[in-house]
């Protein structure tokens, strides 16, 4: 991946251009604070934005975008299928109703939130309905393993393009990632920052003092350095525009190292086969 400016993409499987920094909006308000980190996001050059049926907060995505200077077509947004809506007899509803919500003709990328045991197979074979219809520019996966994404190529059809997960200094699963760049798959974070926590580690904050930046421009420069994009999520101006700055600065491959060090496999969020009690 070529790192250029925040308006630099990633190509999918399938050509589209992904934007590789965007703004995550989980936990943001449906209202003005959604709307107010949006527009800050686009002003300072963001052009991908990441929500879910799930954060309850599509409409204020949807009217920050419809009402933005910047035509549709150059804002790549993101959002997923929820646990309760999967299936093949709710999944196109619930593909709809997001749109209804943020007032859409399409989305860029739809992703299955987590893969719903006995449910995500037919999730997505409704998904690649959509997708041949022009719904959907591209279609991926959140929360997976490699035995998840095994039962997309058994099930054979459009493969997933995205695959987006927990991923920080303290979870990097290089495995997985490569088993991704291997089959084309394009790996891209959620909670970076690892909901703040990491931006108090050491050694992050010793690199952040070495070159000058801050502890999550670190973190999100790693990121783009791994090949991984990023979304991270801030309701606060300062912080939007902090987080974009990554594209000054060079990690070199020792402290890439160093960051590569304190991976521990602990994770934020739930675990992959095992998020139906954490749902419940
Ligand atoms: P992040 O790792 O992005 O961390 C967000 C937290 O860090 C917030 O508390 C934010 O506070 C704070 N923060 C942001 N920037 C800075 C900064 N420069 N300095 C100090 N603190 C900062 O966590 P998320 O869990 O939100 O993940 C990012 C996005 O990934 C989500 O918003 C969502 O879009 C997506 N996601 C997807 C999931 C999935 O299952 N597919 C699961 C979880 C997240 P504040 O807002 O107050 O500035």
């Amino acid at each position: 991946m070529k790192i250029t400016n925040i308006q630099g993409k990633v190509k999918l499987a399938n050509e589209v251009e992904m934007p590789y920094l965007g703004l995550g909006v989980y936990k943001a308000d449906n209202g003005e604070e959604v709307k107010t980190s949006i527009q800050h996001a686009l002003e300072a050059g963001y052009r991908l934005i990441d929500t879910a049926a799930f954060y309850g907060n599509e409409e204020g995505v949807g009217e920050a975008i419809r009402n933005s200077e910047i035509p549709r077509e150059e804002i790549f947004v993101t959002s997923k299928i929820w646990i309760d809506d999967q299936g093949k007899g709710s999944t196109r509803k619930a593909f709809n109703d997001t749109l209804e919500k943020m007032g859409l003709e399409y989305l860029d990328l739809y992703l299955i939130h987590w893969p719903v045991p006995g449910k995500f197979l037919d999730t997505w074979q409704i998904m690649q309905d959509l997708y041949a219809e022009g719904s959907i520019k591209a279609i991926g996966v959140s929360n997976c393993l490699e035995h998840h994404l095994e039962s997309f190529k058994e099930l054979g059809g459009v493969q997933p393009m995205v695959l987006q997960n927990e991923f920080h200094p303290k979870l990097i699963q290089q495995e997985l990632i490569d088993y991704c760049k291997k089959n084309n798959i394009h790996y891209q974070a959620w909670s970076p920052l690892m909901r703040g926590e990491i931006l108090k580690n050491d050694v992050i904050k010793e690199l952040a003092e070495k070159y000058g930046k801050s502890a999550a421009q670190i973190v999100l420069r790693w990121d783009l350095q791994k090949g991984v994009t990023t979304i991270p999520k801030s309701v606060h101006k300062e912080r939007i525009i902090e987080n974009s700055n990554v594209f000054d600065f060079e990690l070199s491959l020792d402290d890439m190292r160093k960051i590569d060090a304190l991976n521990d496999n602990t994770r934020t969020g739930a675990h992959p086969d095992h998020f139906m009690e954490h749902f419940s």
